[in-house]
């Protein structure tokens, strides 16, 4: 049972998780936890049917948010973490198979969150796979070039994050992706869409995306523990005789349990295991009733944020100046001032949210000269008001310029 009830709080941390959600997000779950909770996909009576044309729309739902037009390539997951998790083991494994006297190279960049860059150093540590970790610039941005030049013969896998959860910053994938498909036809290419999914328009093949995880608790505003992971054709093939990605669990699946082996279709063959139909319920409702004009206006709560930061005495800001090129996450330091200290007095003395220290990127703070103290992230959100913004700003005015 949670003891104390948080009332009243200026919630500035939407880009580790969104909040408040739809209010048809916990009516949705709630109707479905009362009505429908039970297994889908196995079963031939009512309840079963509805879990199962929940996990369909959801899926259907989500593929429509990423542009994806087969939603049967759409993994559902339990989040971005999973969603990676799933294409970079998935991809190697079949490579270390296919190739057993070729060792796999991957391509990644300092901005990565840990859900990619750990994955990828295991496997380097063990021996596994070579990688070549690209730098970025001092806003932030990787070089299309540089990317391409980290790669060699032996690259089956390039990752780069479509928005920098530490810092904002906006990559250019789809040119990433697109010489990539010219110049390195073998590589794959996996983007992170953790921050941009619900926040940008995203088209899985505009970005020229072989490999693309989402989740569904940012800006997709829905609950935690779902997400996804789109499959391209260029990734995996159920009909070919190497199939380009293995799946990192084998067990049961919505139909055909006669197979010794987890069937080789989509999206089955990725998805073993009851899946987190609540979560999807949940994702599906906040999909459906997502606010109107969010980019809008969370451009407009971080050009209002950044002018006032850049205005108070030792504050340097991390990240792109542009805002047309960065999302809602704003990080900044300042000079004499450590960061949980601020984040500290926020929450205590204003009842303000926020988030303090390497927001599981630690590259990108080595990158940007923040490591390893990170750096203050505000992150507004769709439903960010503009009482809160007033009450963040004055504090901030309060706490630094005084
Ligand atoms: N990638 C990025 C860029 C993120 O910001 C996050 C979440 O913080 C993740 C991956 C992991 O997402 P999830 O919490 O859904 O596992």
């Amino acid at each position: 049972m949670i003891a104390t009830t948080c009332r009243n709080v200026a919630y500035f941390d939407n880009a580790a998780t969104s909040w408040p959600k739809p209010p048809q997000v916990a009516e949705a779950m709630a109707r479905f936890l009362n009505e429908s909770a039970c297994s889908p996909g196995r079963a031939l009576h009512c309840m079963a049917g509805q879990a199962t044309q929940l996990v369909n729309d959801t899926r259907s739902a989500v593929a429509g948010v990423i542009g994806a037009e087969d939603a049967s390539r759409v993994i559902l997951t339990s989040g971005a973490t999973d969603a990676l998790n799933i294409a970079i083991k998935g991809v190697i494994n079949a490579r270390l198979i296919a190739h057993k006297h070729i060792k796999p190279h991957v391509v990644f960049t300092v901005l990565e969150h840990n859900a990619i860059s750990r994955p990828i150093n295991e496997l380097t540590q063990l021996g596994l796979i070579d990688s070549t970790v690209v730098e970025c610039d001092e806003e932030g941005f990787v070089d299309v070039d540089a990317m391409l030049e980290a790669t060699n013969e032996r690259t089956v896998l390039v990752c780069c994050t479509h928005a920098s959860n530490a810092i904002g910053s906006i990559q250019p994938v789809a040119e990433i992706g697109a010489r990539l498909r010219s110049e390195r036809p073998d590589a794959l290419f996996c983007v992170d869409g953790a921050q941009t999914t619900g926040a940008l328009a995203v088209d899985v093949d505009a970005l020229n995306a072989d490999l693309f995880a989402f989740t569904g608790h940012k800006s997709l505003l829905g609950p935690t523990g779902v997400g996804g992971l789109f499959v391209g054709e260029r990734a995996y093939d159920p009909n070919s005789e190497s199939p380009g990605m293995l799946p990192l669990r084998q067990g049961g699946t919505a139909g055909d349990s006669v197979s010794p082996v987890t069937p080789r279709q989509l999206p089955m063959y990725f998805e073993a295991g009851t899946p987190n139909t609540l979560g999807m319920a949940g994702l599906l409702a906040a999909i459906e009733n997502a606010p109107a004009r969010a980019l809008e206006h969370e451009r407009e709560m971080v050009r209002r944020l950044t002018e006032h930061l850049r205005g108070l005495p030792g504050v340097r800001l991390v990240g792109p100046s542009d805002i047309k090129k960065r999302t809602a996450s704003v990080s900044f330091v300042v000079e004499g001032r450590s960061c949980p200290d601020i984040a500290g007095l926020l929450d205590e003395r204003y009842n303000i949210a926020v988030r303090t220290g390497l927001h599981c990127a630690p590259n990108a703070h080595r990158a940007m000269g923040t490591f390893p103290d990170g750096t203050v992230r505000l992150s507004p959100g769709a439903y960010t008001t503009v009482e809160e913004l007033d009450r963040v700003l004055a504090a901030l005015s309060d706490l630094l310029a005084g």
